[in-house]
């Protein structure tokens, strides 16, 4: 009698034996319902054995096999292999995680089938640029497993390139997908998308859809209907049995990196599935990640290049340093700056105000006796939020009414200290009367319907002058955008984070890369107090490349990633007594000592010690050879899930961590 070798969504690294007497190996891939403890759940059939690994009248008869939805393919097993061996996460995790919550649940809402959005007016492409064109031809769609790196700036004509791709997939008869770091930033692309290809069903996969629409989307892109998939990290995993090509665009986004669950980079799985399918990959990137730019320096991946704009007229903007060192600033702004926005409001152009911290003011203090507005359950102040009148942790979510007299001393004169996007967004306001400002960040922009609302008054030329965060700062085009002022950029120059430059750079360019999109020229003025840092002598040159190559030395020298592989155990608990103990615990395991290849560290509190009530340390551990790490992994984890943790203590492990 045949077996089924289901996959669950559970933390357990098995998959789990049922009978079924009328099962054949055809019914791999499909969905299985089943008994498991008092209850039942939905598996996935991964193999169907003559024998399994427990006697056969031991086990339970599987439930009724569901053909409501084709077989995931083989191929999706193999990837799903690949992630849980890799990220050291449970096979049925993987595989369920994948899937849509309808396919999951027992009894699913009826499925109502959606409209088709009407396609809108096609564009007729634009006459290549040599770069582009070389770009383009230097892609083999047909020629098996490739990696490129498309290095570009900002409106270098990328985008160009994966439509002129996706172009020639689609005639090859594949499907092919794009993945985008954040989709309810990007509708402009979906638009651009459809607008190039009417005839062909584009769907999108990101979290922000509703459920309903979401396994819609799935199950085109699963059935092959769906010839171009468009989604976030998420839509990695989706099955695509014509899949051809598969492009990430801002490959550097620490969007791709999944947070919680399985701790997966959406981007290198992207390239292990391409390699898998034996199909193209292309990144593409202005400012690329390091690990990604040490491996098209060394040859393996392929190089393509696009040093102009494409659009002729519009050059780089000039980017300048504004020494604030001997200047008095008001809120933050400097007189270079508040004269250039000037000069702006009288020609009818915008500017863009850059600062990466939203709020009023990050943290409420008491200068009589020190009190300072900090989350009772995190290692974090509490920001002052005057629009609505609230102290907020932008950690854990915790919030509360702003005191009107110091709550330790009774002191009434509490001020807000620093600043954040509201306090320069009111300033602005009083310095120029004027002016239309319009502020977009997380607080005031919260779901795409307000993001288009956003665009929409910002292309009508409804905002003089855009106050805003990192939101902004992703692939937009700001026609009238002419200057871009950037504010409180040092924090990051010192931060203890070895990557902090690495991502101030990207942020910087790519925000700069606002400036001047069209015939207009844009200049981008840096505020700064370290106007000879190294960093910004790269941001002024548009040399990307003279940086990556000045970390990548640093990072040698220090024996850092991509020079050496990492992973992280993490352990929380109400106690940081107890979850250092079980890293230490960890540490000390059999299967963690005389190793030759990788190197164990102490266990420290992790830099954000306190979140949510949860004291958290973890764990470095690191090789110079990555198959000598991944080797390690898999006995090291099995023998901490065989270690007694205390109760309330959870633990992780995450592999290639990006913040440490
Ligand atoms: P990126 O993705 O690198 O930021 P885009 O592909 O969005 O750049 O191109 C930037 C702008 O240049 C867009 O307005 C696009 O329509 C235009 N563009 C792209 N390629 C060409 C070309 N070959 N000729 C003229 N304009 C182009
Ligand atoms: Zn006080
Ligand atoms: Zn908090």
């Amino acid at each position: 009698m045949p077996v089924l070798r289901v996959a669950l969504d559970l933390p357990l690294h098995r998959l789990f034996e049922y009978r079924a007497d009328d099962a054949s190996t055809a019914d791999v891939g499909l969905r299985v319902r089943v008994p498991f403890g008092r209850g039942e759940k939905i598996g996935v059939i991964v193999e169907v054995v003559a024998e399994g690994e427990w006697p056969l009248d031991q086990l339970k008869p599987a439930g009724p096999v569901l053909r409501d939805a084709a077989p995931l393919p083989a191929d999706f097993f193999e990837l799903c292999r690949f992630a849980s061996a890799y990220y050291q996460a449970p096979l049925g995790e993987v595989v369920l995680q994948a899937l849509p919550k309808g396919l999951k649940q027992l009894d699913p809402p009826a499925r109502r089938a959606g409209r088709a959005a009407k396609p809108p007016r096609p564009l007729p492409p634009p006459a290549l640029t040599a770069e582009q064109a070389t770009a383009i031809d230097a892609v083999d769609i047909e020629g098996g497993y490739s990696a490129h790196l498309l290095f570009g700036v900002t409106g270098s004509g990328k985008t160009e390139v994966y439509l002129r791709l996706v172009e020639r997939c689609l005639a090859a008869g594949h499907q092919v997908l794009l993945l985008v770091p954040e989709i309810n930033l990007t509708p402009q692309l979906e638009e651009r998308v459809s607008a190039r290809f009417p005839e062909t069903r584009v769907v999108s996969l990101h979290s922000e859809l509703a459920e309903a629409a979401r396994e819609r989307h799935w199950r085109a892109a699963a059935s092959g209907e769906a010839a171009i998939v468009l989604g976030t990290r998420l839509a990695i995993f989706t099955p695509m049995p014509r899949l051809g090509l598969i492009i990430v665009d801002e490959e550097h986004d620490a969007s791709f990196k999944q947070q919680d669950g399985m701790r997966y980079s959406a981007r290198d799985v992207a390239v292990v599935r391409a390699r898998q399918n034996a199909i193209p990959v292309l990144l593409g990137s202005a400012t690329p990640s390091l690990e990604t730019w040490a491996n098209a320096r060394g040859g393996r991946y392929g190089l393509l290049t696009l040093r102009e704009r494409a659009n002729r007229e519009a050059t780089l903007p000039a980017v300048d340093l504004v020494d604030t060192r001997k200047m008095v600033l008001r809120e933050g702004v400097s007189p270079p700056l508040a004269d250039a926005i000037r000069v702006r409001l009288e020609r009818g152009e915008q500017s863009l105000v850059f600062l990466n911290r939203r709020g009023y003011a990050p943290v409420l203090a008491c200068p009589a006796c020190g009190w300072v507005s900090r989350c009772k359950r995190c290692a974090a102040n509490l920001v002052l939020h005057l629009a609505d009148r609230r102290l907020r942790c932008h950690h854990c979510g915790f919030e509360h009414g702003v005191p009107r007299a110091c709550p330790t001393c009774g002191n009434q004169d509490i001020h807000p200290f620093g600043r954040g996007t509201q306090r320069l967004e009111a300033w602005l306001g009083e310095a120029f009367p004027e002016a239309r400002i319009l502020r977009v960040d997380r607080d005031s922009v919260k779901s795409r319907k307000q993001w288009e609302s956003v665009l929409e008054r910002i292309h009508g030329g409804e905002a003089d002058i855009l106050v805003g965060t990192q939101m902004l700062a992703k692939g937009h085009d700001f026609p009238k955008l002419t200057l871009v002022g950037v504010l409180g950029a040092d924090s990051a120059l010192f931060a203890a984070d070895w990557r902090a430059p690495e991502r101030l750079f990207a942020q910087l360019m790519q925000v700069a890369g606002r400036a001047g999109r069209a015939e207009l020229k844009g200049e981008v003025l840096i505020q700064t107090q370290y106007p000879d840092h190294p960093l910004f002598a790269s941001l002024v040159g548009h040399d990307y490349e003279g940086f990556a190559a000045g970390q990548l030395k640093e990072r040698e020298q220090a024996g850092f990633p991509p020079y050496a592989f990492q992973a992280v155990l993490r352990a929380e608990a109400p106690e940081m007594a107890a979850a250092i103990d079980f890293l230490t615990a960890a540490a000390a395991l059999p299967e963690a000592s005389g190793q030759n290849d990788v190197a164990i560290y102490d266990p420290v509190p992790m830099r954000m010690a306190r979140l949510a009530n949860l004291e958290r340390g973890q764990l470095l551990v690191e090789s110079y050879s990555r198959p000598a790490l991944q080797a390690f992994l898999p006995r090291w984890r099995a023998a901490i899930e065989a270690l007694k943790a205390p109760s309330r203590l959870r633990w992780h492990l995450e592999v290639d961590p990006l913040e440490l």
